[in-house]
C-alpha cells in the first residue's frame, strides 16, 4: 500500500504517512488553470510539494512523484507501473474531492481508502459531540469555549485563564499613524522554487486576454516559507516579535504597514507545514516568556486558530453543497472590475488590492470590512466575490474561503451569521489611516465626493429591509434609517446609483 500525499497535506508528522515506505505525489499542471490564482499561490503549492519530496526522499522514503497536465493523466502512470496498487489518503477538507478522488482511482483498477484529516484539531466526531446537542445556526462563542474544554487551551482548573473566555473588546485599538510593527520575515526561493516561479510567472498573459491566468497580479518577488524549516521560523518570529502586539492591533489598517501584527501563517497551516496544535502551544508557550505579552493577545490569537478555523471547517462540511451558491439576498451584481486591477480612488480599496496584487495577501479585516463589506453593499453576487478570493490569496482553499465568503462576508446563507457584516466609512475611518488619503469624504453620504461606503450602506439597508429588520440585532440602524427617510434618503440613493454607474464605467 502506498500513501496518496495531496498538496495541502505537507506534513510527515500526522496521518497515514507517518509509516509510509512509498509516498505517491501528483502535481497536475491543469490546477494552475482552474482559477485566476495569484502567481505567489501557485509558487507556493508547487514550490512546497517539491522541497516536501525531496525532503521525504533524504529520509529515505520511495516518492513517485507525478508531474502530469492532469491528476487522471498522472494516475494512468501510476497505475501503469504498480498494476492494482491500493492507495490511503487523509480525507480531503473541500467538498466533493474524496468522492473524486475515489472514482479516479477507481476508474483505473485500485483502490483508495480515506482516513480522517489529522491536519485539524476538532475531529468529525468531535464536532458531531458539540452539534449533536445544538441546532443550526451554530454559534461560534459556543464551538470555541467547547473547544478550550475539550483541549484544555488557555483554561485552568476547568475555567478560562484570566477569568474571561474572550478579550475581543481589547483587541480594537488603532496605533496612530507612525506606529511601525516589526517586519515579517521574507524567504529567499531556493533553485527549485525559482524553477516554479519561472514556469508560473510565464503563465502571465494580460488579464484581458487571458481571464483564468495570474497575469491580473503585480508580484512582488515570491517570499512565502514553503519548507517545514521555513514555516517554523516563521512561527518563531511571529511569537517573538509580532505577537505581544496581535491583540490590541488586530484590527487596525494602515496603509504603509501591510503585514501590521498579523502572523501570515494561514498559507503555511492550510498546506500542511504547520499544524494548528503546534501553533496554538508555540504562541501559549511563547507568551509565558515574554511577561509584556498581554492575555488578549493570546486568547485573540488563540480564538482565530483553535476557534474560526476550526469552526469554518466543520460549518462548511454540513452546508455544503447549498453553502457554495447560497444567496438568500439575492445579490446579482458583477464584481466591478478593479477588484482585479486595483483601479479605483477609493483609498481603502485601493490599498486592499494592492496588497493582494502584489503578495495575495490581506489581513481579515481588509478582507471582511473593505472588500467583502464594499460587494456585499454592493450587491455583488457571493458566487462571483467567493471565486475572485479564492484566486486571489496565497492560503485560499474551498472549503476556508467559501464559509468565509458567502457567509461571513456576504451573508449568503445564515448558517452562523446573525447579522450581515455592513459598514459604513465610519468603521474604515476609524480603524485605518485611510479616510485621511483619500478623495472621498467619509462623513458624507449623498452628493458629489460622498465615500461610496456610505450611500451604498443605507442604501443596502433600505433594499433589504424585508429580510434584515427583524432579524433582532439590526433594530438600532433601522431606527437610524427611519430617520433619513424621504429627501435624505433620495438624495442617498442617487448617489448610490451614481456609484454603481461609475464603478461600471471603471471611474470610481
Ligand atoms: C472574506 C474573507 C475571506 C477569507 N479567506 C480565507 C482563505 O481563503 N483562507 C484562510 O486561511 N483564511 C481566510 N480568511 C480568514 C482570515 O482572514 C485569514 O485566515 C487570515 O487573514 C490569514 O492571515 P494570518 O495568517 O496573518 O492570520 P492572523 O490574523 O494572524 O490569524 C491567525 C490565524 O487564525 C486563523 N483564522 C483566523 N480567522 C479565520 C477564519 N475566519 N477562517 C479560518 N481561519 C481563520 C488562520 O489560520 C490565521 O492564520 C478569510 C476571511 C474573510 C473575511
Ligand atoms: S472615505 Fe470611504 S472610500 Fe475613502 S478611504 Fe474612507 S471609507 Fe474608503
Amino acid at each position: 500500500m502506498a500513501v496518496l500525499v495531496l498538496g495541502d497535506q505537507l506534513t510527515t508528522d500526522h496521518g497515514p504517512v507517518v509509516d509510509a515506505d512509498r509516498v505517491v505525489m501528483v502535481e497536475a499542471r491543469s490546477f494552475a488553470r482552474r482559477h485566476a490564482y495569484h502567481p505567489h499561490k501557485l509558487t507556493l503549492v508547487f514550490a512546497a510539494m517539491r522541497r516536501f519530496r525531496d525532503r521525504l526522499r533524504a529520509d529515505g522514503v520511495t516518492v513517485d512523484y507525478y508531474e502530469a497536465a492532469t491528476f487522471g493523466d498522472a494516475l494512468d502512470d501510476h497505475f501503469d507501473a504498480y498494476p492494482g496498487d491500493d492507495l490511503v489518503v487523509m480525507e480531503p477538507p473541500s467538498h466533493g474531492a474524496a468522492d473524486r478522488l475515489r472514482e479516479l482511482v477507481a476508474d483505473r483498477g485500485g483502490d483508495l481508502e480515506l482516513k480522517e484529516n489529522e491536519l485539524f484539531l476538532c475531529s468529525r466526531a468531535q464536532w458531531a459531540e458539540f452539534a449533536d446537542e445544538r441546532e443550526p445556526p451554530y454559534r461560534h462563542e459556543e464551538f470555541y469555549r467547547f473547544m478550550r474544554r475539550e483541549t484544555g487551551y488557555l483554561m485552568a482548573d476547568g475555567d478560562p485563564v484570566g477569568g474571561e473566555w474572550n478579550y475581543d473588546d481589547r483587541n480594537r485599538e488603532f496605533p496612530g499613524e507612525e506606529y511601525d510593527p516589526p517586519d515579517p520575515p521574507r524567504y529567499e526561493p531556493d533553485e527549485s522554487t525559482r524553477k516554479v516561479w519561472e514556469w508560473v510567472t510565464s503563465l502571465s498573459g494580460s488579464y484581458d486576454t487571458d481571464p483564468l491566468g495570474p497575469g491580473w497580479a503585480d508580484p512582488e518577488p515570491f517570499f512565502w516559507p514553503v519548507t517545514r524549516e521555513d514555516a517554523l521560523d516563521a512561527l518563531d518570529a511571529f511569537v517573538a516579535d509580532r505577537l505581544p502586539e496581535f491583540g490590541p492591533y488586530q484590527d487596525a489598517m494602515l496603509g504603509d504597514e501591510w503585514a501590521m501584527n498579523h502572523a501570515l501563517l494561514s498559507g503555511a497551516m492550510n498546506v500542511g507545514l504547520l499544524h494548528p496544535t503546534e501553533v496554538i502551544e508555540a504562541v501559549v508557550a511563547g507568551a509565558k516568556t515574554q511577561p509584556e505579552t498581554p492575555l488578549a493577545s493570546v486568547e485573540g490569537f488563540v480564538r482565530q486558530v483553535l476557534g474560526w478555523r476550526e469552526f469554518m471547517r466543520h460549518t462548511y462540511r454540513e452546508a455544503m453543497p447549498e453553502l457554495a451558491t447560497a444567496n438568500q439576498l439575492g445579490a446579482t451584481e458583477p464584481l466591478p472590475d478593479f477588484y482585479w486591477t486595483g483601479d479605483t480612488e477609493m483609498a481603502c480599496l485601493a490599498d486592499a488590492v494592492d496588497g493582494v496584487r502584489k503578495r495575495g495577501y490581506g489581513h481579515h479585516i481588509e478582507r471582511l470590512m473593505v472588500l467583502s463589506n464594499f460587494a456585499l453593499l454592493y450587491g455583488v453576487e457571493p458566487v462571483e466575490l467567493n471565486e475572485w478570493f479564492h484566486a486571489a490569496y496565497v492560503d485560499a482553499y474551498h472549503w476556508v474561503t467559501t464559509p468565509n465568503v458567502v457567509e461571513m462576508g456576504s451573508f449568503g446563507a445564515g448558517v452562523f451569521a446573525t447579522k450581515p457584516y455592513a459598514a459604513s466609512a465610519n468603521y474604515v475611518n476609524r480603524m485605518s489611516d485611510h479616510c485621511f488619503d483619500c478623495v472621498y469624504y467619509h462623513t458624507k453620504a449623498s452628493g458629489e465626493g460622498a465615500c461610496p461606503f456610505n450611500a451604498l450602506y443605507w442604501e443596502f439597508l433600505d433594499r433589504n429591509e424585508e429580510q434584515l429588520r427583524e432579524t433582532g440585532r439590526m433594530g438600532l440602524v433601522y431606527s437610524h434609517l427611519d430617520d433619513k427617510r424621504g429627501e435624505e434618503l433620495e438624495a442617498i440613493s442617487d448617489r448610490a446609483n451614481e456609484v454603481r454607474k461609475r464603478a461600471k464605467e471603471l471611474e470610481l
